[in-house]
């Protein structure tokens, strides 16, 4: 019997490969993925979180101007 991990081991691997710069996840997650609604749905939820995370980081970081990271502009 093939034994597919669970819910929240599929949710904390989707957290986990987020952190890894979006690598794919192992076959038995991904296969959960394809039959659980509930985790799917998260991993699309994770996906778009991570992309609007990134806008406000960069949002952030353009506001803010970081010391160090560039010269500043002149006129
Ligand atoms: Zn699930």
């Amino acid at each position: 019997m093939l034994k597919l991990p669970n819910c929240k081991e599929v949710a904390l691997a989707l957290l986990q490969a987020r952190d890894n710069g979006g690598h794919p996840l192992p076959w038995r997650q991904r296969l959960h993925l394809r039959i659980c609604r509930a985790c799917a749905a998260f991993g699309r939820q994770v996906r778009l979180l991570d992309r609007a995370g990134a806008a406000w980081r960069h949002y952030s970081e353009t506001d803010t101007p970081d010391p160090g990271a560039s010269a500043p502009k002149q006129k």
